[in-house]
């Protein structure tokens, strides 16, 4: 599976924005965005307005840097949103927050989405008691996803388990953070999906 492997920092100073992709990082004086808010390369100073079809790029490509997606399993997740019956819009991001990367990242489980999509892919998590190494899996409502047994003495979970602490999990799951184990209690609605995004430009792009 290709993936993207530039350093991430640059997808934030693109965005113009922090799309907390590197954990503890992010919350430091370190980050790019602190330091530098704008854009990577030569001319990255020279602001210009951005417009229509433009806006709607920069859209789209936020959303898929945030998850970490590249542009076809993005239009895939699009494809889907759009068969389904409801908004296609938040459709796409209720499949894009049941992600499992995503909902180990927002258990706390990881420090950040690419740190949880690591974790899932080498085997540290399980679902309903059985491992799951695909983090793309689709998390449904009921499911209990936990930290392996043997895992859970691991520096980096244990760690982001701290971090995490005082920042909440989204109302649609549970967390026993003692347990290592989180609940999915519900689908998420699109007023707990707190990132900023306009998805329905999304949506004009992909309709042209
Ligand atoms: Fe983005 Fe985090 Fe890098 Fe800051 S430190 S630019 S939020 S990835």
């Amino acid at each position: 599976m290709a993936r993207y492997s530039d350093p991430v920092c640059r997808l934030c100073r693109r965005e113009g924005m922090k799309l907390f992709l590197k954990g503890d990082r992010c919350f430091k004086d370190k980050c790019s965005i602190e330091r530098r808010n704008y854009a990577p390369g030569q001319h990255g100073r020279r602001r210009s307005k951005v417009l229509g079809y433009g806006l709607q790029l920069r859209e789209k490509q936020k959303v898929k840097r945030i998850y970490g997606l590249l542009e076809s399993q993005f239009r895939l997740y699009f494809q889907r949103a759009e068969r389904k019956t409801g908004i296609t819009g938040e459709n796409l991001l209720r499949q894009l927050e049941l992600r499992l990367d995503n909902v180990v990242y927002s258990l706390g489980f990881a420090a950040s989405r690419p740190q949880a999509r690591q974790l899932v892919r080498h085997g540290h998590i399980e679902v309903n008691g059985k491992k799951i190494n695909i983090p793309s899996y689709q998390a449904r409502k009921g499911d209990v996803i936990q930290v392996r047994e043997k895992s859970r003495k691991n520096d980096q979970i244990r760690q982001a388990v701290e971090t995490a602490a005082g920042r909440g999990v989204p109302s649609w799951l549970e967390l026993n953070a003692e347990q290592f184990r989180g609940t999915v209690t519900d689908v998420p609605k699109r007023e707990d999906i707190r990132l900023p995004i306009q998805e329905q430009l999304i949506v004009e792009l992909y309709s042209k």
